[in-house]
């Protein structure tokens, strides 16, 4: 690892990063007369990078390719595959998340579900809990949504994402979720990550609308560091200037973490374009990109809904968008989870 330092520091600023240097069995040595760079040599500690960037002395980690995080993808760290239910998600397997932004009612909830299951989704997603912008919006029916969650999973076999907002929530939450999602609002909320980290349940985590990809990697190293590995990231657009989409589907950021990282990566496009006519388009994007999976929010009747309507898509385009994934991975050499059929029972490859 090489770190710069800031120019002429005192004694006791260069003993800070000694100090810490000594306390991870790190040997130092300068590389330049002025004492700026300093290159640090020992074991590989997923500490040893935040540690130095937290230092006043240090002006930055220059390398740290040797020290890797856990959310880091090296050449001794396979692939993560996080299964839930009968979704698999990494290596050469991909699965399709869908169904309402909230939980509203039984009837449509179920129909959603039934609807969704046979077009080729492996999950139900629908929030009981609702992260809204405005404490005046619908904030999701709670424990009741939960309770139709569950029976929509017994109805169907389909396992349940939903959204858990509360550390005090997660044990609640995970009696009827199969996976936790953690939104974007709450992806920098540490004792949440620390909580879904320990429940050991598969976690969602969307990235905060205006987080850098390495904000984003180290609210993975939260989860990852308490022992759980099955996080599958989820790039849901970021923040823009421009309001034609709600936010900018950031596809550089989907093929760099499937570089630089193991985990799983899922795309949502719903939330990226907020509208349903650019769902399909951002949805082939991020498979092409190489995601693991899409997050797709479905809806019968778009304009009855209490949140996100405008970006809802009906169940026949949804059941499309299957097919340009089942079609879109086949070009890597990847698969659908599970696979749709077609009535003569060869893969469907949509156009
Ligand atoms: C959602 O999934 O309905 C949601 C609120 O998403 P995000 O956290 O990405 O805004
Ligand atoms: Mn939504």
């Amino acid at each position: 690892m090489l770190l710069r330092l800031r120019k002429n520091l005192g004694p006791s600023e260069l003993e800070s990063v000694l100090a810490v240097a000594r306390d991870l069995d790190l040997a130092t040595r300068f590389l330049d007369a002025q004492r700026t760079v300093l290159e640090l040599v020992g074991p590989a500690d997923p500490r040893a990078r935040s540690r130095f960037e937290d230092l006043a002395a240090v002006s930055a980690v220059l390398d740290s390719s040797d020290q890797p995080e856990l959310v880091d993808r090296t050449r001794d760290r396979a692939d993560t595959v996080v299964h839930i239910a009968e979704a698999v998600f990494g290596g050469d397997s991909a699965s399709l998340i869908a169904g309402p932004c909230a939980v509203e009612s039984a009837e449509r909830l179920f129909e959603i579900a039934a609807s969704v299951r046979a077009a080729g989704a492996a999950l139900l997603r629908g929030g009981a809990y609702k992260p809204r912008t405005s404490p005046h919006s619908f904030q999701g029916l709670g424990a009741q949504g939960l309770a139709l969650l569950a029976e929509a999973r017994a109805r169907t076999g389909l396992g349940i994402v939903t959204e858990v907002l509360d550390p005090r929530d997660v044990e609640v939450v995970g009696r009827s979720a199969d996976a936790f999602q953690i939104g974007s609002r709450s992806m920098a909320n540490a004792a949440l990550l620390v909580e879904v980290g320990k429940s050991g349940k598969p976690v969602l985590l969307k990235r905060g609308l205006a987080a850098t990809v390495r904000e984003f990697l180290l609210a993975a190293e939260y989860v990852l560091a308490q022992g759980n590995p099955n996080v599958i990231l989820c790039e849901r657009g970021i923040r823009g200037f421009d309001k034609f989409t709600r936010n900018v589907l950031d596809v550089g950021a989907v093929a760099h973490l499937k570089l630089a990282t193991h985990l799983p990566v899922v795309v949502d496009p719903s939330h990226a374009a907020g509208r349903a006519d650019l769902v399909r388009p951002l949805a082939r994007a991020g498979l092409a990109a190489g995601a693991d999976g899409l997050v797709i929010e479905t809806h019968p009747a778009p304009h009855e809904v209490h949140s996100d309507g405008a970006q809802a898509v009906s169940l026949p385009l949804f059941a499309e968008i299957a097919r340009d994934a089942q079609a879109i991975l086949a070009l890597d050499d990847r698969h659908l989870r599970p696979t749709l059929y077609s009535p003569l029972g060869s893969p469907q490859l949509g156009v």
